[in-house]
Formats: structure tokens, C-alpha cells, sequence
């Protein structure tokens, strides 16, 4: 099932349970805008190479489309159509005032200089001008992409408007406009949950295992080590490490830092990103690409509670043995709502001409995402429903209720 075809099953699920003219359901069963365009830049070599480059803006009854851009060799239109429309989900479920959009460009960002990312990302807002801005679109990070290149792409997009203006993209560097708590937002909302989640099931002594070192990754286990949490496994694209007594996650930054990846670390057990899915452990969380929890390997999971920091890292039939083994999914529209809920709180900043502070920040997002997450486990438990779809329940409610 390919991951757009897997949102759709996911909204068709939610919909039994919501009282929706089916006229709506149709509109939001497909993206209200698809741009699919060439790009071109030169490379340093003096050759000129040609992309593929993706915007769809999928849906924006409850506000502008809001969603990162992705720089990766396996991005495709139907990746983007899922990752679109479970951002409109995602800011419902937080409720956000935003829609739902979601970006990307096919290219290995590893085999580009510092120079021709920055060209690639300066093109990708010329081919997109028209349809992006703070009241249309609002891109931001997303796999392989971080704040410099956000830097690049509002330069470009103030450049061609003449307008001194930093709310048309989020993710920025605080001297940019960005806002403060935006690097950790996304691992700290799941933490805000994850942290309830351990009170309410009183779980002792909690093994984290994590896969996926980048932005929401290496946080998460930062956050875990800090809370006194036994971080026993992480990977990276290159493959992961276990350690049942629990590794020491500073050094392990150290030695990513060092070496390029967290494989290799001290005398950690070497594990592959298969097996590591597998591995004892009470929490895992999924921090890198989708569709990595699949009816292979649903069955061998050990954890009791998996939080998806990644975005569809776990395929429906997957979701259903986990259900059937009693296994607590947090889905990716909660569990990695942070990053957005932040961007939205970048976006006030920005068109109020307000920085605030860390603390502020954090605080809000706290409130906010626990608020979601009661309400999604609130409609869990009433419905007996897996709490993803208690959360596209919660989501298409309130979709129902804009579109009216
Ligand atoms: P990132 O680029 O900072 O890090 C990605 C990490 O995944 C890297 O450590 C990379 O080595 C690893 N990785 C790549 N391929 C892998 C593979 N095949 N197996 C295991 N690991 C692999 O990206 P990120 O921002 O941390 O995003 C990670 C996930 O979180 C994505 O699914 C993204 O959509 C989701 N997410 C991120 C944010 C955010 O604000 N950063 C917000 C919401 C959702």
C-alpha cells in the first residue's frame, strides 16, 4: 500500500465514526492543489542538473497550508500527497488555525555542496512563488532540510516580493526570525506525552529505543537520558547500536559528531535499523522514514508502547496486530505535532514583531499538545479505538465543523 493510499484508509476508518456529508469527505479525500515542476541549477562541476520538485497544498479550511519540505532521493508525488494530507490532520488534531500542505525535491542532499543546496533551495521558492506566503502557504522543515535552508529560502522569497517579510516560511534561525524552542519542539511535544504516558501506566524503568539520530531523533534521546530514562538503542542511516544497560546518549552525540554516525559507538551491541525495531525495550520510537512497522515485523516488536516521532513509520496492518497484541500506538499527528505547533507560534511572532522566550514557548506548547493528546485519548477509550484513529476522529470533526 503506498503511503498516500494509506492516509486515504486511514480518513475512509474516521469517517465511520463521524458524522460527515459525504460531499466533504470527497473534497478531503483528494489535494485541493498539486504543483509538480522542474528544476534546474548548476552544479559546481559547471554541468547542469534537472529535479523534480513538489509543493501540493491540500487542504486550508481551518487556515493557510502549513508543512515542511523534504530534500531526498525517494521523494515522490505520493509521498507528498500522504505527508499533505496528514499535515491537515495533524493541525486539526493540535487545533492549530492552519491547513495542510507538505513540500519536497528529489535529490540525494548527501552528493550536494553547502553551494548547490543553497541554489537548489533558492530555485525550488522561484518555481513556487506564486502560491506560497504567511495568508497561502507556509513551508518549513522537514527530512534533510533545517533552519540554514529555511534562511535561504525567506531570503530568496523577500528577495523576488521587495518585501522585508520572515512569516512566509518557519524553521528559521533566530537571527532570522525564527522562534526560540523550534529546534527541540518536535521531540519535546511526544516527550510532553510520553512523560504522561509513564505516569499514567506507572512504568518503572523505562528502555527507550529510538530510530533515527537527526533533528526529532537525537533530541528525544537527549530529553529521555535527561529524565532519567535508559536509552538502550538509536540508529542512523548507517545502522544502529544497542546497549541493555542503557548507552551514554552524550557521548553517543559526540561520537555522531565525530565519526558521522552513531554505528561504531564504545561497546554497544552493532544492530541493523530491522533489527533494532525489534529489540527489548518498553518505548520505541520510530524518528526517521515511514512505513518501517509493516506486517513483516509488527509481530516481533517487544515494546509495549511505540510514539512516532516519524511520520507514517507504522503501515495499517501493522496498526491492527499492534492493536490486537495490546500495543499503545501515539500517532505521528500527536506525537510529532510539536514541530508544527511551534511553527504556528513562529508565525504569531513573526506578524506580531514578538520573540519569546524558551520558557514561554515550551509552555505553551505543552498546554497545547496535552491538551490534544487528553482529547485523543479521551475518544479512545469512549469508542474502544486505537488512538490514531481516536485522533483523525478528533481531526475530521473539526474539519467537518470549518468546512461548514
Ligand atoms: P533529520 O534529517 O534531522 O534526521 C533523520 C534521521 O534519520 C537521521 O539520523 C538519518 O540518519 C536517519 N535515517 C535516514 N534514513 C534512515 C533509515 N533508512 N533507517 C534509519 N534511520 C535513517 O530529520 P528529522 O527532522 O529528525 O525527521 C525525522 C522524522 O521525523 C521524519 O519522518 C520527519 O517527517 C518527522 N518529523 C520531523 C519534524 C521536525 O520538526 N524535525 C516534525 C514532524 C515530523
Amino acid at each position: 500500500m503506498s503511503p498516500f493510499q494509506q492516509a486515504l484508509s486511514q480518513l475512509r476508518q474516521a469517517a465511520r465514526h463521524v458524522d460527515i456529508p459525504p460531499k466533504i469527505l470527497k473534497q478531503l479525500r483528494k489535494p485541493q492543489r498539486i504543483l509538480r515542476k522542474k528544476i534546474a541549477i548548476q552544479k559546481d562541476n559547471g554541468r547542469s542538473e534537472t529535479y523534480e520538485a513538489y509543493r501540493v497544498q491540500y487542504n486550508n479550511w481551518r487556515g493557510p497550508y502549513k508543512g515542511g519540505i523534504r530534500f531526498h532521493p525517494a521523494a515522490d508525488l505520493d509521498e507528498v500527497k500522504a505527508l499533505a494530507l496528514w499535515m491537515t490532520i495533524k493541525t486539526a488534531v493540535l487545533d492549530l488555525p492552519l491547513g495542510g500542505g507538505k513540500g519536497g525535491i528529489k535529490v540525494d542532499p548527501k552528493k550536494l555542496s553547502e553551494a548547490e543546496k543553497e541554489k537548489i533551495s533558492r530555485v525550488w521558492v522561484r518555481a513556487m512563488k506564486d502560491y506560497i506566503g504567511p495568508k497561502k502557504d507556509v513551508p518549513a522543515p522537514d527530512v534533510y532540510t533545517n533552519a540554514r535552508i529555511m534562511q535561504w529560502m525567506n531570503d530568496e522569497y523577500m528577495t523576488i516580493t521587495k518585501e522585508k517579510n520572515t512569516g512566509t516560511f518557519t524553521g528559521k534561525p533566530l537571527d532570522g526570525g525564527g522562534s526560540k524552542g523550534r529546534d527541540v519542539a518536535t521531540a519535546q511535544g511526544g516527550f510532553y506525552i510520553l512523560q504522561d504516558i509513564i505516569k499514567k501506566f506507572v512504568i518503572k524503568k523505562p528502555r527507550v529505543v529510538i530510530q533515527g539520530f537527526g533533528n526529532a531523533g537525537q533530541t528525544m534521546a537527549e530529553l529521555c537520558a535527561k529524565a532519567g530514562y535508559a536509552v538502550v538503542g538509536v540508529s542512523d542511516s548507517k545502522g544502529g547500536i544497542y546497549d541493555p544497560s542503557g548507552l551514554d546518549v552524550s557521548q553517543v552525540v559526540k561520537h555522531k559528531a565525530d565519526q558521522g554516525s552513531v554505528v561504531g559507538f564504545g561497546s554497544a551491541l552493532s544492530v541493523t535499523n530491522k533489527q533494532l525495531l525489534t529489540m527489548d525495550c518498553e518505548i520505541l520510537i520510530p524518528a526517521a522514514l515511514d512505513n518501517q512497522i509493516t506486517g513483516k515485523n509488527a509481530n516481533k516488536i517487544q515494546a509495549d508502547i511505540i510514539l512516532e516521532l516519524a511520520n507514517g513509520p507504522t503501515s495499517p496492518e501493522a496498526d491492527q496486530i499492534l492493536f490486537n497484541r495490546g500495543i499503545m500506538v501515539v500517532p505521528d499527528v500527536l506525537a510529532n505535532a510539536g514541530g508544527v505547533t511551534v511553527s504556528y507560534y513562529e508565525m504569531v511572532q513573526n506578524a506580531k514583531v514578538q520573540q519569546w522566550s524558551k520558557a514561554e514557548v515550551l509552555n505553551k506548547l505543552k498546554k497545547n499538545i496535552l491538551a490534544s493528546w487528553d482529547a485523543v485519548f479521551a475518544i479512545s477509550g469512549e469508542k474502544k479505538v486505537p488512538l490514531r484513529l481516536a485522533a483523525y476522529i478528533v481531526a475530521l470533526q473539526r474539519l467537518a465543523k470549518a468546512a461548514k
